[in-house]
């Protein structure tokens, strides 16, 4: 579902973040990114949803090479892909229900409809009884599951996250790996970049390791393979 051939990425300031990445990832699969700051693993995930675009080389997500996609269609690309990040994101004026709603209000989805697939995602994230609140009457564990459910309410077929666990405490962090299992057992595929050597060790996907913006090492159940 996501083919990268050749690509590299320089940055004006002439960092080259990728250096000639080829990779296949098929629908369904569990992939942990790993690798030092600074290896290049946010650049790698946020080519995957033309948040940069490459220098050079294809990026094929579901059929499409998207370093072709016009920037008018970048938005409907999206709405296949749920993005969690280490921060969250949470809009702080909107309740939760209303964080979630909003992805899809821009899609003008009926009210009912609406109301259907959030309460859906919140029922899975374990926060119904907290639709009301705003984020900043939340745990950091409790805000990151806010931002998995908005991530996944359009049914995307894949959810990638950038150290959604860096922000947390090691029990929230398993919670929170716990939400992504039963993503992916849905059959969503979930590429996660991390820097939690306890949950790669423990449970056990597919790892890919990144140094110098080129693609080391590519294991089914890998080894974090790092002291930290
Ligand atoms: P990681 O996620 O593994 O920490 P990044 O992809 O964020 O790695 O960064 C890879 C390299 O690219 C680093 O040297 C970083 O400083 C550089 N870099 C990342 N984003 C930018 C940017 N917008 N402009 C210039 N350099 C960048
Ligand atoms: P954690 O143990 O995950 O760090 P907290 O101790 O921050 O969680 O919060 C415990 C509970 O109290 C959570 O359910 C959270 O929603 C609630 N809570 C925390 N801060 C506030 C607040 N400012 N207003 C309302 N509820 C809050």
């Amino acid at each position: 579902m996501i083919t990268m051939k050749e690509v590299y990425k320089r940055y004006p300031n002439g960092v080259v973040a990728a250096n000639g990445i080829d990779i296949q990832i098929d629908q369904g699969e569990f992939v942990y990114v790993v690798g030092a700051s600074g290896a290049g693993k946010s650049t790698f995930i946020k080519m995957m949803y033309r948040e940069e675009k490459p220098t050079s080389g294809q990026i094929i997500v579901n059929g499409v090479d998207i370093t072709k996609l016009k920037n008018s269609k970048v938005p409907l690309f999206r709405r296949n892909i749920g993005v969690v990040f280490q921060d969250f994101k949470l809009l702080p004026k909107l309740t939760v229900y209303e964080n979630i709603a909003f992805a899809l209000e821009v899609i003008e989805e009926s009210p009912r409809v609406t109301k259907k697939k959030v309460m859906e995602v919140l029922e899975l994230v374990n926060l119904k009884h907290k639709a009301r609140m705003f984020p900043n009457e939340l745990s950091g564990g409790e805000q990151q599951r806010v931002s998995i459910a908005r991530s996944i309410v359009n049914s995307p077929l894949v959810v990638i996250a950038d150290e959604p666990t860096g922000n947390l405490d090691p029990d929230t962090s398993w919670e929170i790996m716990r939400i992504f299992e039963e993503i992916n057992a849905r059959g969503t595929t979930v590429i996660m970049a991390t820097h939690n050597k306890e949950i790669v060790n423990t449970k056990k996907h597919r790892v890919i390791a990144i140094e110098n913006g080129l693609i080391v090492r590519d294991e089914q159940r890998g080894d974090y393979g790092y002291e930290n």
